[in-house]
């Protein structure tokens, strides 16, 4: 009942969306070096009823990848 009014509210006011990036560990077993990749990932989501838009922005890189592309980077 408290969800769908939540959702109501997102209904009429839209919904109230936040963005967070961040880098997903994966480890590839096949590799044999067991190298961890990573993949940054973005999610826009609603704080109401946690409606989520993932996207992902980069994938299988590795750490020093990341680095050199400035994802670890605080805003
Ligand atoms: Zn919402």
């Amino acid at each position: 009942m408290k969800k769908l009014l939540k959702e109501w509210r997102c209904r009429l006011f839209g919904h109230r969306m936040y963005e967070e990036v961040f880098a997903e560990r994966r480890y590839s077993f096949v590799a044999r070096s067991r190298m961890p990749l990573y993949r940054v990932v973005r999610e826009h989501r609603c704080d109401r009823c946690d409606k989520c838009d993932r996207k992902i922005l980069r994938s299988d890189i590795r750490r020093s990848q990341l680095l050199k592309e400035g994802w670890f980077i605080e805003r």
